[in-house]
C-alpha cells in the first residue's frame, strides 16, 4: 500500500529541523540466507541516516528486482514483500534526500538494465559535479546511440546519474566500467551495487561517508556503519578505502584503486550522524561524545545540580560532563522519538505545540534545579530556544547549555542538509549572542580542536568544513547556488 502523499511529516514544527543525513546502504552477497530480510535488518539499523523512502533489490542469479517506497523501511517491507523477493544477493538503501526532491522517482536502490543484464545501485553522500555528469552521461549516450531509461524519467537524484554513466560503457564489465565511472565523480560517495551475481562497493577518495565490510558465514555484507554487520551477525573486516572499488563472490574480495587516497573523513559522523555503537577508523562513537562531554566540562565549568541531555545524541556528552563535573546525571527531557515520523500531517492546534510533541520535561525531577542542559549541535537554535524556555516552565532556576560540537557556520555539500547558510545562527551571531538568542543562562560551544582530539583521528584526515569553511572537495557553482535541487535547475536545460 502506497504510504499516505509520500511525505513524512518532519516539520511537526517548521523551525525544529536538525541536521539530516544523506543516506544509509546495505548490500549482502550470501547464497543459501534470506538476503531480503537480512537486508532489511541491516536497514533498520541504519534507519536512523534516511527515513523518507526504503529500498531493496535482491537477485536470483536470472534477473535483478527492486521493491522500494516512500517512508521507513518498516512502513515500505512486510512478511509478504520480503518473501516474494527471493535470491542470494540483495542491495538495500534507506533516503533522506541530498541531491534531488523526496519523491518515489529519486527513492533508491536505482535499477538500470543493460546490455549485460541488470544493475542496481544504493549511494550514500553527495556528489558535487552533478551537473557536468548530467552533460556527460547524455553525450555518451548519444554517441553510443544508446536509449533514454524509462528509469531516467522524473529521476533528479545524483544516484541515478551514476547507473546511467555506468551503462554507457556495455561492452565493459561491470568492474572495468566502475572503475572508469568512479574516478569521474567529485564529492561524497559511498557506493553499494550489484549485478546478476555480484556485490560491489566503492568509497570515494576522501571517504567522507563511511562504509565497512562484514563476513557472514561464506558470504560477505557491506553496510555503512558496522553497528549494521553486528546486528546481521556479521563479522567486522576492514573498511572500503578511499579511493578503492572492491567486488564481492564466490571469488572472494577483488580489489580496485581508482584514485589515491586522501582521507577527510566527515567529522560530524563523530558529532550526531552515526550511531553510538559504531566504530569510525578503529575509534568508538560512543566514547568519542563522552570524551566531548569531559572536555566540555573542563573548559566550561558551571556550578549546577543536574546534568541533562537532549536525548538520544547527547547522552553520551551529558554522561561525560557529570563523570568529569562530579555533578549528578539525570534524565530531564523524554523523547517521543516516532513522532516525526508518521505521514499522518499534525492538526494546527498540535503544531501549536511545537517542540512539546517531541519533547516533555520531567517536572518532578528539574524543578527548582539548576541545570547543565548538553546538546550534540545547534543549527538554526529554534530547538534549543524552545527547550531553554520549557525546562524553565517546568521550574528549573537556572539552564546553562553546553554543546558537543563547535558552531554551525557553513553548509555541507557532501550528503548533510543543515539548513540554508542564511538560518545557521552561528554563521550571524556570536557565541554570546546565540547564549542570548537561545535565553540560556550561559554556553560553551566545544572547540574545534578538542573535538578533533576527542575524535583521535588527525586534523589533515578530517572534513571539518561545516566549522572551519575549509571544503576538502572543491564546490562547483551549480552545487553552491541550487544546493540539493541542482539537477532539477539544471536538468532539462541539459535534455534530461
Ligand atoms: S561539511 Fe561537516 S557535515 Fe559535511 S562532510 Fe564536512 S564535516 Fe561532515
Amino acid at each position: 500500500m502506497p504510504g499516505g502523499d509520500g511525505l513524512l511529516s518532519f516539520d511537526l514544527h517548521p523551525d525544529d529541523k536538525g541536521p539530516k543525513d544523506a543516506c544509509g546502504v546495505f548490500g549482502v552477497w550470501a547464497p543459501g540466507e534470506e538476503v531480503a530480510k537480512l537486508t532489511y535488518f541491516g536497514l533498520y539499523a541504519l534507519q536512523h541516516r534516511g527515513q523518507e523512502s526504503a529500498g531493496i533489490a535482491v537477485s536470483n542469479g536470472q534477473q535483478v528486482l527492486v521493491y522500494k517506497d516512500m517512508g521507513l523501511v518498516s512502513q515500505v517491507f512486510d512478511e509478504a514483500i520480503l518473501e516474494s523477493l527471493v535470491g542470494h544477493l540483495a542491495v538495500g538503501h534507506c533516503r533522506y534526500s541530498t541531491t534531488g526532491a523526496s519523491v518515489w522517482a529519486n527513492a533508491q536502490p536505482t535499477f538500470r538494465s543493460t546490455s549485460a543484464g541488470g544493475l542496481a545501485l544504493a549511494h550514500n553522500g553527495n556528489l558535487t559535479n552533478s551537473a557536468d555528469l548530467l552533460e556527460l552521461a547524455a553525450k555518451r549516450a548519444a554517441e553510443a546511440d544508446l536509449a533514454e531509461s524509462p528509469a531516467d524519467r522524473g529521476s533528479t537524484n545524483d544516484t541515478g546519474l551514476i547507473t546511467r554513466l555506468l551503462a554507457t560503457y556495455p561492452d565493459r564489465p561491470l568492474l572495468d566500467a566502475a572503475q572508469a565511472v568512479c574516478a569521474e565523480l567529485r564529492g561524497a560517495f559511498s557506493l553499494v551495487f550489484m549485478d546478476e551475481n555480484t556485490l560491489y562497493a566503492a568509497r570515494d577518495p576522501q571517504g567522507i561517508r563511511p562504509l565497512v565490510i562484514g563476513r557472514l558465514g561464506a558470504g560477505w555484507v557491506v553496510a555503512s556503519e558496522n553497528a549494521a554487520l553486528d546486528i546481521v551477525g556479521a563479522e567486522f573486516v576492514r573498511e572500503v578505502e578511499p579511493g578503492e572499488l572492491v567486488a564481492l563472490d564466490g571469488d572472494g574480495v577483488r580489489t580496485r584503486r581508482f584514485a589515491p587516497a586522501e582521507p577527510k573523513g566527515c567529522l560530524f559522523e563523530f558529532v550526531y550522524l552515526s550511531r553510538p555503537d559504531t566504530r569510525i577508523s578503529g575509534r568508538s562513537v560512543h566514547e568519542t561524545r563522552v570524551e566531548v562531554g569531559r572536555r566540555l566540562a573542563r573548559d566550561f565549568p558551571v556550578e549546577a545540580d543536574l546534568v541533562i541531555p537532549v536525548p538520544e545524541s547527547a547522552t553520551p556528552g551529558a554522561i561525560g560532563y557529570a563523570e568529569e563535573s562530579g555533578i549528578p546525571y539525570g534524565h530531564g527531557l523524554v523523547k517521543n522519538s516516532y513522532v516525526g515520523r508518521t505521514f499522518i500531517q499534525p492538526s494546527q492546534t498540535l503544531r501549536q505545540l511545537g517542540i512539546r510533541l517531541k519533547y516533555n520535561p520531567l517536572r518532578e525531577v528539574i524543578e527548582g534545579k539548576r541545570l547543565v542542559m548538553v546538546d550534540d549541535s545547534i543549527v538554526r537554535g529554534n530547538t534549543q530556544r524552545a527547550l531553554v524556555r520549557m525546562l524553565r516552565e517546568a521550574g528549573a532556576s537556572e539552564v546553562h547549555v553546553r554543546i558537543a560540537s563547535p558552531p554551525v557556520k557553513w553548509p555541507c555539500f557532501y550528503g548533510i542538509d543543515f539548513a540554508s547558510p542564511k538560518e545557521l545562527i552561528a554563521a550571524e551571531q556570536t557565541v554570546d549572542e546565540i547564549c542570548a538568542s537561545i535565553g540560556a543562562d550561559s554556553i560553551g560551544f566545544i572547540s574545534l580542536e578538542s573535538l578533533t582530539e576527542a575524535s583521535s583521528v588527525p586534523a589533515d584526515r578530517l572534513c571539518r568544513a561545516c566549522f572551519d569553511g575549509s571544503y576538502p572537495v572543491p564546490i562547483p557553482e551549480a552545487a553552491s547556488r541550487h544546493g540539493k535541487f541542482q539537477l532539477e535547475v539544471v536538468g532539462p536545460a541539459a535534455g534530461n
